[in-house]
């Protein structure tokens, strides 16, 4: 190390780290379908299912503050968040592990108000939490949750797999999370200047919700199937839509368009984000932890999707060498950049 000019985590980002530290593993055993890069692991069980395997790691003042943030919420929202991976592999999460650092300044009861909120999400998705680890840390509170679900070999949908003329699909609406966080951020400021004035949340519920308790859209999952329709990629918006775009581009080998019109987005969403001098379509395409589903469907599938008030068609998938485009109610195209979260 001393010879050799060390490298910043900052010029690579969180994705190049990845590729970085994991680049030298092959998978060795059969059973191994899939490794690093999807939203979840596979890993064949028999002739018909695999399991799906994903893990997050959540860091207080990194992924949380709990000045906003409820512990019974922060414990219902590591369960969904990895729920929310193995949905977007079009499968059924089933287990749960739970582990915590935890520093010595959380009394008893704190903790177990976490674990009421994870009991919660395990009655609420269906799945068993069957182990974890404990531990102490310096400081703050870290849980990492590793979920395992299953699915149905032949409906598992990847980041790859998006074709050329494809539909690009979004369940529910986006930037609402976003602008939960900034809701709270404001109101904490507020509380630090003068602790006397109560927190002003009413009329934000819908935003505030999604930004401390999102769920994992397991209904679409259920909904895609009794449609008969397999998303030919599939991935969910943790980072924001720009982002988790590239993603699928990246794993599909493709391009996208997208229509900034067609972007769904609460009214709630809209004014709020106006009240914070923040354009709405910026904050559906990077505001980040929406936990929406995004896919690409066969135009084929066109006339199951449409119908349904949860899914909207935002754009459809170009040829590898087209570029990606954001393209406003005027027609004018905008190349595509992905913002999202950065952690270093
Ligand atoms: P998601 O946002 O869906 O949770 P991530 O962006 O966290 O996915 O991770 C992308 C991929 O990289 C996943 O397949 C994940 O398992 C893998 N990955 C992330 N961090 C590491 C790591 N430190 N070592 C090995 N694989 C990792
Ligand atoms: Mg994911």
């Amino acid at each position: 190390m001393e010879n050799k000019k060390l490298r910043d985590l900052a010029e690579v980002g969180e994705f190049g780290l990845i590729d970085i530290l994991t680049q030298d593993f092959q998978l060795k055993n059969n059973n191994s379908i899939l490794g690093v890069g999807d939203d979840a692991a596979e890993i064949r069980l028999n002739e018909t299912e695999s399991l799906l395997v994903s893990t997050d790691c959540l860091v207080e003042g990194i992924h949380f503050n709990l000045m906003y943030m409820p512990l019974k919420f922060l414990g219902y929202k590591a369960v969904s968040v990895n729920v929310s991976d193995i949905c977007a592999m079009n499968g059924r999460a089933e287990q749960i592990t739970v582990s915590l650092a935890v520093s010595s300044r959380f009394p008893i009861e704190a903790l177990e108000e976490l674990y009421e909120g994870i009991h919660m999400a395990c009655e609420h998705f269906k799945v068993d939490l069957v182990g974890g680890d404990t531990t102490s840390s310096l400081s703050g509170l870290m849980i990492t949750i590793t979920v395992v679900g299953r699915a149905d070999k032949n409906k598992i949908t990847y980041r790859a797999g998006a074709k050329e003329n494809d539909l690009i699909v979004v369940s529910g609406d986006l930037g609402a999370s976003y602008l939960g966080l900034q809701v709270l951020e404001r109101e904490k400021e507020v509380f630090k200047a003068n602790p006397e004035i109560q927190p002003q949340l009413d009329g934000f519920d819908y935003l505030v919700g999604k930004q401390l308790k999102p769920e994992a859209r397991v209904d679409i999952v259920s909904y895609l199937e009794k449609l008969g329709v397999i998303p030919t990629s599939m991935i969910d918006i943790s980072d924001g839509l720009a982002s988790e775009l590239m993603h699928i581009c990246k794993a599909s080998d493709c391009s996208v368009s997208i229509y900034s019109e067609k972007l769904p987005l609460d009214d709630l969403t809209s004014t709020t984000a106006l009240d914070f001098n923040l354009d709405p379509i910026t904050c559906a395409l990077n505001g980040g932890e929406d936990y929406e589903l995004l896919f690409t469907v066969n135009q084929s599938d066109f006339d199951k999707v449409v119908s349904n008030p949860n899914l909207t068609i935002i754009g459809h998938v170009t040829s590898k060498d087209s570029g990606n485009f954001i393209i406003d109610k005027n027609g004018s195209a905008v190349s595509l950049k992905a913002q999202g979260w950065r952690h270093f």
